[in-house]
């Protein structure tokens, strides 16, 4: 329900869109999917992504030369649950940490202004929820305002987070963060890092880094790296997406600010064109407006 709430946006249009591609049609035929591929493309799907889509819906309707739009609906839904299933995606429906890591350490990566800050806290939110022990580490070390903003977040999750003066090494950070997370015995650590796209080398540095000291503490950490996207920058979110997988081994993404846009369909384009699943959606600024992204909700949400 609250999944539907924060979609609206997406929803009326994409579905909108998708109504008035189909629209005094009795049967699908190249005008139709003309039309879908570009309500896909425009609700940022990727060119990609829609080219496959419209490949597989082609294939269906060969088959069944009389396929009229009212089976469209059916079809678009199936294979787009389908390709997020390629994926591996939205499987889960809680925010659960697997109990084997003490601590389980989580790297969020992302550039500045997605909504890494917001996403940690709600995070925080939500695992301290469930009855977790959570420590923040402020390892975004490069604005001051990151700082206090996850400041901010802990105070209102009361959650205690590990912090060093602006501009102190965000290695040392993590370490401290690790360091302070096992003598309380915590379940879980998320670590924010300095969401700067400088450049390629720099930025993989930079997280290796940061990776390679946490290890000193906790060998295998971090044991997830997050990537967080804003949802409503389209073809930018692809953009941060190619240059951070680029830089270091991109476990899961969040994707942000769904809940302000038209344009959904980023969801389905990313997690298909870089094989990583969509674990979190954020559909508002509140504690409680994170979702664990559910494939089935999610595609339902868009043929209701
Ligand atoms: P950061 O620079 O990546 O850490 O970004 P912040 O977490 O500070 O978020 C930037 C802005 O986006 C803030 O005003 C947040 O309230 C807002 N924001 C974050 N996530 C969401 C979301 O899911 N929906 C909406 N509407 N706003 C969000």
């Amino acid at each position: 329900e609250t999944l539907d709430k924060g979609l609206e946006k997406s929803k009326s249009t994409f579905f909108d869109k998708l109504s008035k591609a189909v629209a005094g049609k009795s049967k699908v035929d190249d005008d139709v999917l003309d039309n879908l591929e570009e309500v896909l493309v425009s609700s940022d799907v990727g060119v990609n992504t829609t080219l496959k889509i419209i490949k597989r819906i082609e294939a269906r309707v060969a088959t069944d030369k009389y396929v009229g739009t009212d089976e469209l609906n059916q079809i678009l839904r199936e294979e787009i649950a389908g390709l997020l299933s390629e994926t591996n995606v939205g499987n889960e429906t809680k925010f659960e940490i697997p109990e084997k890591n003490t601590p389980h350490v989580i790297m969020v990566v992302g550039v500045n202004g997605v909504g890494k800050t917001t996403t940690i806290g709600k995070l925080a939110f939500q695992f301290k929820k469930a009855g977790k022990k959570v420590v923040l580490g402020a390892a975004d070390t490069f604005r001051a305002a990151a700082i206090d903003q996850l400041q901010i977040w802990a105070d209102r999750t009361e959650v205690p987070i590990v912090k060093q003066s602006m501009g102190s090494d965000p290695a040392s950070v993590a370490f401290d963060t690790l360091e302070s997370a096992v003598k309380q015995n915590a379940d879980v650590v998320i670590i924010d890092t300095a969401g700067r796209l400088h450049n390629k080398v720099n930025l993989m540095n930079e997280l290796t880094k940061v990776k390679r000291v946490m290890q000193k503490v906790i060998p295998d950490a971090p044991h997830e790296v997050l990537l967080v996207l804003d949802g409503s920058t389209g073809q930018n979110a692809f953009e941060q997406a190619k240059q951070f997988t680029a830089a270091t081994e991109v476990t899961s993404l969040a994707v942000t600010k769904l809940d302000g846009t038209a344009k959904g369909g980023v969801v389905i384009g990313i997690s298909d064109q870089f094989q990583i699943p969509v674990k979190y959606i954020g559909v508002g600024e509140g504690m409680e407006d994170l979702q664990v992204f559910n494939k089935f909700e999610f595609v339902d949400s868009f043929f209701k």
